[in-house]
């Protein structure tokens, strides 16, 4: 199948089987590849109510049709799983080199079945599939041991690991590849722990057959052309995400002190130019991509190199704990990567316990005799180990926020911020309509990548809340998470402004079939609502309520800086989920209606 590896593996780690099948023609045209190809396998493998850190569980890595192409960006690939931290559905995708290696071998999937009881890793070089011994890695870090097995294996072979955190189980833990790169969020490391799986290593020494190969060239060179020409080019190379910290502070999007505020006093010292200044040392990109947001920096204070930090860990590891010296979140940054821990989960849990013992919620008594003060860098450090050995208050932060607020109760649930038990990333968004909503409709939980609708919210109007925010939610979530159906990232898109036209040409060029943006828009509506029916059926009682964010967005005002004294009223919040439910052609509890899965071709999938 052109554009495509042709097989998919299957790794039972119980039995120790491999097999490898043909990739089914259907599944690509139904639901292309990447996260499409996860939630199919998720829905029609995992049996309903399967524990999520148990065997039946299965851990799905995808490819897509772009991945290992000329298409700038072509370094995306997903993972997907039941999540430990949700109970729901858990997709993370991450860039590096690994998905164009997966695809050069030949696989577009790797379905992870069973568990093993004894350490293993998973070493794929070509046809040679083979699970290999990995009691001596176990408790070691995710960075050292993909240095370690580097050397070990070859530069050539591209690994994801997990760490400590993984092993241990922690709800939110993550896999890690490329020296920093993280599918981060949902706990799909903790997945990959519970099954015993320290780390995969693949090697690809084919071609992926190309359509029309001469169409192909062209347009992938158009597209670069396009890339390097655009006006943002230069500012994104050279800041990457971290250009976002500043402009986060002046428009009050920024958390601060778990989400009490929306900017930070001294927030210059987190900005994209003093980290370029201080820590930098080049810019890193993924497989293909011409604008490395990547930044790879070295801190003399701690004599630690890390990839980073990035928006969403000066947001959550900076701002959201209070530390504003960008070594300390460098150091921070590299103790999550290596321990194996989500940057936006920790740095919320962190952040929800420093303010419950700022409220008196909890004392230093239930943190191991810690001060859990604002910007005590020391004390991040130490929660962040803590929480990676699950070791005194590290055991119930391990959990997320949505459960320790039921351990210390007295009201936390109302600051515990998370959307479906998954904590927030890093927008403050009570005076963001459109950006709440993303948060509160998000697939996973509050995650913002599928809908990253604040600037629609500047662009219109803050205190806005109309149907038109409920229709930008619903394209951004079906644009965005088409790229992690097509293996690629989207950035090019949303920060150079590459024009979305290009996607439907080139993908008819490299695998034949023709079909125009409009038909990969409902492929990925089909996906959008595949994922939401998960959640029916996994979740007793699923609806509205799971949608709803914490009280603090209608009870609490911001507490500083430009957006000081904004909120937002209970009845706006459930206005936009009407609008949202209505155009989506939900019911008003939130579920796909029978009519809607019709349209979209699922009522075989989900009668299952
Ligand atoms: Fe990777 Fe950033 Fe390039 Fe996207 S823009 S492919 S995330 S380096």
């Amino acid at each position: 199948m052109n554009g495509y590896g042709g097989m998919i593996l299957r790794v039972n780690l119980t039995d120790r089987t491999i097999r490898k099948e043909a990739t089914p023609r259907e599944l690509v045209e139904r639901f292309l590849g990447g996260r499409g190809f996860g939630i199919y396998f998720l829905y029609t493998e995992v049996p309903r109510g399967a524990d999520p850190l148990g065997p039946e569980n299965k851990l799905i890595v995808s490819s897509g049709p772009l991945s290992g192409t000329l298409v700038p960006g072509a370094g995306k690939m997903d993972f997907t799983c039941k999540s430990p931290l949700t109970g729901g559905y858990a997709s993370a995708s991450v860039g590096g080199m690994l998905t164009a290696e997966l695809k050069y071998a030949g696989y577009d999937s790797i379905i992870i079945e069973g568990a093993s009881a004894t350490p293993l890793y998973l070493f794929i070089d070509d046809e040679t599939v083979e699970l290999r011994d990995a009691s001596e890695f176990w408790g070691q870090g995710s960075i050292t041991l993909e240095k370690k097995l580097k050397d070990a294996l070859g530069e050539d072979f591209q690994i994801a690991t997990i760490g400590p955190g993984g092993e241990n189980l922690v709800k939110y833990a993550c896999i890690t590849h490329d020296f920093g790169r993280q599918a981060g969020r949902g706990g799909v490391g903790a997945v990959m722990g519970s099954k015993k799986l320290k780390a995969i290593a693949v090697r690809g020494t084919k071609s992926i057959p190309i359509a029309d190969v001469e169409g192909y060239r062209a347009k992938a060179k158009e597209m670069y052309a396009a890339c390097k020409a655009s006006e943002g080019f230069e500012v994104w190379r050279k800041y990457g995400t971290s250009g976002v910290n500043t402009w986060a502070n002046e428009v009050g999007a920024f958390p601060v002190r778990n989400f009490q505020s929306g900017a930070i006093e001294g927030y210059e010292s987190l900005s994209g130019e003093t980290m370029r200044q201080k820590i930098v040392l080049t810019d890193k990109a993924c497989f293909g991509c011409p604008s490395p947001c990547g930044k790879y920096s070295h801190s003399k204070k701690y004599d630690i190199r890390v990839e980073g930090p990035e928006y969403e860990t000066a947001a959550l590891l900076g701002g959201n704990v209070a530390l504003l010296d960008i070594e300390d979140v460098a150091y921070a940054n590299w103790l999550c990567d290596e321990l194996g821990l989500d940057i936006i989960s920790t740095g919320n849990c962190i952040g929800f316990a420093m303010e419950c013992f700022e409220r008196g919620i909890i004392t230093a008594k239930d943190a191991d005799g810690l001060e859990l003060k604002w910007g005590d860098a020391d004390v991040v450090f130490a929660l962040i180990e803590k929480i990676a050995k699950r070791e005194g208050i590290g055991a119930i932060l391990a959990e997320g926020v949505k459960h320790a607020s039921q351990v210390w109760g007295q009201g936390s649930e109302e600051f515990a911020i998370q959307v479906k038990g998954m904590e927030m990333s890093g927008y403050e968004s009570r005076n963001a309509p459109a950006m709440l909503l993303s948060y509160m409709t998000c697939d996973v939980g509050a995650h913002h990548n599928r809908s990253w609708a604040i600037t629609y919210d500047i662009q219109v109007g803050r205190d806005k809340v109309s149907p038109d925010k409920a229709a930008k939610v619903i394209e951004l979530q079906h644009i965005r998470p088409l790229f992690d159906c097509l293996g690629a990232c989207r950035l090019q898109w949303v920060e150079l402004g590459l024009d979305l036209g290009h996607y439907a040409p080139i993908l008819k060029a490299i695998t034949g079939v023709d079909r125009s943006w409009e038909d990969l828009l409902k492929i990925s509506e089909r996906v959008w609502n595949l994922t939401r029916m998960y959640w029916v059926r996994e979740v007793e009682g699923f609806g509205r309520e799971w949608d709803m964010p914490p009280a603090r967005v209608w009870k609490e005002p911001v507490a500083s800086g430009p957006t000081e004294g904004k909120l937002i009223a209970r009845e706006d919040v459930d206005r936009l989920l009407d609008m949202y439910y209505e155009q989506r052609g939900w019911d008003s509890n939130g579920i796909p209606t029978k009519e809607k899965l019709e349209e979209l071709g699922l009522t075989d999938i989900v009668a299952i």
